[in-house]
């Protein structure tokens, strides 16, 4: 399996990316903000208690992010060419967390793609963002700051977790959006 982690702070790009990238080389995309937006709109009991977290612009528990990998591993694991995770791990804890149940699958994380934005242009993405994504997180700034405060805490480590197994290429995120994908393929082309 070929498994990617597209790392980087709110705003930086990551979905777009992944989307992208994950019909050029045929990957699984698992997005945990995708994942936990569908739990909030069905209104399950795990959707509204993330919904507390996600509108203050906090991450939602561990415990409750890693179960849904979890799940989703089990589904898919024997059963796609790799996979792309997009805004998972966010916290140490989760990044552990996925290497055993990666582990377990006899595989791992062949490359973080680290998305380099500067911060003002995140807060404007996610302001632009705010008019047609309907989300309450990206339309006020205070909450967009948090988040960014969030990353900055507890997901920025996460980079420096995957540094200590050299795996770790940082790339620009700022440019066209088809510059981008071109130059997060050139890192994926020399895995495959
Ligand atoms: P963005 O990358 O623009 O912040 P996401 O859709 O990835 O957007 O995430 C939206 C929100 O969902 C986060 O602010 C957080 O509350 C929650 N979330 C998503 N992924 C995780 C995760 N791996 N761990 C904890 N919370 C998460």
């Amino acid at each position: 399996m070929l498994n990617l982690i597209l790392f980087g702070p709110p705003g930086s790009g990551k979905g777009t990316q992944a989307t992208r990238l994950k019909e050029r080389y045929q990957l699984l995309h698992i997005s945990t903000g995708d994942l936990l937006r569908e739990e909030k709109a069905k209104g399950t009991v795990l959707g509204l208690e993330a919904k507390k977290f996600m509108d203050a612009g906090e991450l939602v528990p561990d415990a409750v992010v890693i179960g849904m990998i979890e799940s989703k591993l089990d589904e898919y694991a024997d059963k796609v060419n790799g996979i792309i995770f997009d805004g998972f791990p966010r916290t140490v804890a989760q990044a552990e967390a996925l290497d055993d149940l990666l582990n377990a699958k006899n595989t791992c994380i062949a490359k973080v793609l680290f998305l380099q934005v500067e911060e003002e242009e995140l807060v404007k993405r996610i302001l632009e963002r705010a008019k047609t994504s309907g989300r309450a997180d990206d339309a006020d700034e205070a909450t967009v700051r948090r988040r960014i405060v969030e990353y900055e805490n507890k997901t920025a480590p996460v980079a420096e977790y995957y540094q200590q197994f050299d795996i770790v290429t940082k790339v620009a995120g700022q440019g066209s959006i088809e510059m981008i994908t071109e130059a997060l393929a050139a890192q994926i082309d020399v895995l495959i």
